[in-house]
């Protein structure tokens, strides 16, 4: 599978982490369920918005996209997102780049301007088939362009010809470097081979990218990807990515204030076609769904799975019951990624191994908990059983009952204590004052 990353001239943003996340789970079921993952995502590392930046920070191109990819994988790295197996950076397949741009030349699909090689979009029979509109249809709605030597405003730039300043490369069709679209091309083609499987990305890429990629494949007689899947978009609410409402400016932003595995667990939660909230509101409700979690891994001491190593289906042996629950969640998400229903029938098992413990039956009650703990690592989310050092918040409340319990205001007292009940804490007297401590 391929899937389109990034432009690494700024920090990653709430949509990157979606979409890296929506096929990190896609990717880590597929092993799950015993397929062998070819996973490849790319760097482009060569683009305006690179250029841009080094000029206005007296800095180089290559400077930028080693900041930003560096910025990247610490990103990546912290919401559990897994290595691609290659990560092709688009500076280093130009050469095959050129070849394809000859090659359509040569096939008179391509043409030159003044500025640069542009494709032809007339040639290519089904053009429009993932916008889902006819050709005619796409160039009514077409943006009027300056560039009046293009001959159609759906042409797209295959080469764009050396700028004074700007990195460019040699090619037999003048000096300069390539276009977006046919990086990806080359870069999925050149290490998936023709007719691989699966083309992902976020929906804002399915038109023109997508098209654009597939375009070139058909016009140079490749067959392209046989399966496409786009994730659905962010949305930050009205007041749109502004800190002073302590919303989310960044992801590196919202990591440093949340638990990296309650972005994931927001996004497991959604259809991946449809769109999310991301506020500091939903991440609040997911942060108490993964408390739930994480209880259930204390109470029963299970392990933690997942990270690095992929979690597979026969590693767990099931039979009754149990079998047919988690037959059910392999349905679920087999049918087009549909995690939020696995989900929910998840939360539906942990409830059942608490009542089940509670019932005193604590090896039924193990057998749901493992299901659950097994599941949930196999959509790249670990649940964490071990002790936990007390946060702040809590830490706050324990001083401010000490503080309450010292000057006799037993109602505030008993208010806290509930509060810290809430967060999931057994909350124990001592002479030294309030201790508090997992179940
Ligand atoms: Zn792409």
């Amino acid at each position: 599978m391929y899937v389109c990353g990034p432009t690494v001239y700024d920090l990653p943003h709430l949509g990157h982490g979606r979409f890296t996340l929506v096929w990190d789970v896609a990717r880590r079921w597929f092993t799950f369920r015993g397929l062998d993952v070819h996973f490849v995502s790319n760097i482009t590392d060569i683009d305006d918005n690179i250029i841009a930046r080094a000029l206005r920070e007296e800095s180089t191109e290559t400077d930028v996209a080693a900041t930003y990819e560096n910025e990247w994988w610490k990103a990546m790295a912290a919401i559990g997102v897994a290595r691609p197996v290659d990560v092709p950076h688009a500076t280093a397949y130009v050469d095959e780049m050129v070849a394809l741009i000859e090659g359509l030349l040569t096939r008179d699909v391509a043409y030159r301007t003044s500025d640069g090689v542009y494709f032809d979009v007339t040639h290519v029979p089904d053009y429009g088939l993932l916008a889902g509109q006819p050709l005619d249809s796409l160039r009514a709605g077409a943006r009027i362009e300056a560039n009046d030597e293009k001959r159609s405003p759906l042409d797209f730039a295959l080469w764009k010809f050396a700028k004074p300043g700007e990195p460019s490369w040699s090619a037999p069709f003048g000096r300069g470097r390539p276009g977006w679209h046919t990086e990806c091309v080359v870069m999925s083609l050149g290490l998936l081979g023709d007719g691989f499987d699966l083309h992902c990305g976020g929906f804002d890429l399915k038109f023109p990218h997508h098209e654009n990629e597939r375009a070139q494949a058909v016009a140079a007689g490749r067959e392209f990807a046989t399966h496409w899947a786009h994730n659905g978009w962010v949305m930050v609410g009205d007041q749109k990515m502004s800190k002073s409402l302590g919303n989310f400016t960044s992801l590196t932003d919202m990591l440093e204030r949340t638990d990296a595995r309650a972005y994931r667990l927001l996004v497991l939660r959604s259809h991946y076609r449809s769109p999310i909230e991301v506020s500091p509101t939903t991440i609040a409700d997911a942060e108490r769904g993964l408390e739930r979690l994480d209880t259930l891994a204390r109470r029963f001491n299970l392990p933690q799975l997942g990270g690095d190593i992929f979690v597979r289906q026969d590693e767990l042996a099931l039979s009754g019951e149990l079998a047919s629950t988690a037959e059910k969640i392999d349905d679920a998400i087999d049918d087009d990624l549909n995690t939020p229903v696995a989900v929910a029938l998840l939360f539906d098992l942990l409830s059942t191994a608490n009542a089940l413990a509670d019932a005193g039956n604590h090896d039924g009650a193990l057998d749901h908990a493992r299901v659950v703990n097994h599941y949930f690592a196999a959509m790249g989310l670990s649940l964490i059983g071990a002790f936990s050092s007390v946060d702040e918040a809590s830490q706050s409340l324990v001083d401010a009952r000490d503080a309450a319990r010292a000057s006799k205001d037993w109602a505030m007292a008993d208010q806290l204590r509930d509060e810290l009940v809430a967060r999931g804490w057994v909350v124990e007297d001592s002479p030294a004052g309030t201790t508090i401590r997992r179940p």
